[in-house]
């Protein structure tokens, strides 16, 4: 079986640096980590290949420092990595970002089964991996929680609605997106370390993409735009409430009401 992985760097620590000019996060150079629920996906990726057998790609979009990231994920057990990278995906937002990692996975070529993380601690939209699937035109289900059955041609999901699971079988190919808990993510080998130093990671800009239209990419192939990014403000006000439980729970509730986070 052919799987591919998608896994995104995000920022290593909450001071990030941001662009006043254009609004969007400084990437490069930046202090940047694996994004944390792209560890299950990945572990996900790796145990169905030990299962039936296969090979798993990792993919990214984003700057070459990823390469370090990419290491890592050889460390944990992939068989190949690429990077999706050139200046013209550069300000892509959701849309543009999940027909970017499309158009490279269809570089790459056949697939089986791709495996992506619930959501990014960053961007944190948990949309991309769906995006994914619809731009492939393969079936896809989210919030996979457990997977009971899985061989050559289909996979039997257990997706985790809030009061519900519900079990649902795919044919392949097909797109999972899967929750955090779904397996323990095992640590990076320092045998596999060694074993694949020499691999190479490699990189895929848009030359080598099918889909030559600009307009398809980065901020061109953007639906929405940044207008501000900020951190959100920090304040230490406190406001203390007067009088018994019901006359406390009634003013609190009023200040609730009129900021609009309940409605009255
Ligand atoms: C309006 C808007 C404008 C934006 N503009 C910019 C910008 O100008 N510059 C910029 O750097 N960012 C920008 N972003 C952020 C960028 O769109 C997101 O980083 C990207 O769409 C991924 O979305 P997400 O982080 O919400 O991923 P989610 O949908 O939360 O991620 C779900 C899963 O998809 C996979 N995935 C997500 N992103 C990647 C990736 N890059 N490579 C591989 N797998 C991935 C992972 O498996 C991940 O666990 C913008 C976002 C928005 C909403």
């Amino acid at each position: 079986m052919n799987i591919v992985v998608c896994i995104k760097q995000v920022p290593g620590s909450s001071k990030v640096d941001i662009d006043e000019a254009t609004g969007v996060l400084r990437r490069d150079g930046a202090e940047a980590k694996m994004n944390p629920y792209d560890l299950y996906a990945l572990e996900t990726a790796v145990r169905i290949r030990e299962q039936v057998g296969g090979r798993v790609v990792a993919v990214t979009m984003g700057p070459g420092q990823a390469e370090e990231m990419m290491k890592e994920a050889y460390m944990m057990g992939v068989d190949d990595a690429y990077i999706f990278s050139d200046r013209k995906f550069a300000g892509a937002d959701v849309l543009a970002t999940a027909y970017t990692i499309s158009q490279g996975i269809l570089a790459i070529g056949d697939f089986d089964l791709i495996v992506c993380g619930k959501q990014t601690t960053d961007g944190d939209t948990a949309q991309v991996g769906p995006a994914i699937a619809e731009y492939l035109k393969i079936p896809h289900t989210a919030w996979v929680g457990g997977i009971p059955q899985v061989t050559e041609d289909k996979i039997v999901v257990e997706q985790d609605l809030v009061n519900i699971t519900q079990t649902a079988e795919m044919k392949l190919p097909c797109l999972i997106t899967v929750e955090k808990d779904i397996y323990t993510p095992r640590l990076p080998s320092y045998k596999l370390k060694m074993a694949t130093k020499e691999r190479p990671v490699h990189i895929l800009t848009f030359d080598d993409f099918k889909d030559k239209n600009e307009k398809n990419y980065g901020l061109n192939g953007s639906a929405t735009n940044v207008e501000r990014i900020f951190p959100p403000a920090v304040s230490d006000d406190h406001v203390y409430f007067e009088g018994d439980s019901t006359e406390k729970i009634q003013a609190l509730y009023g200040m609730l009401a009129d900021k609009k986070y309940v409605n009255v």
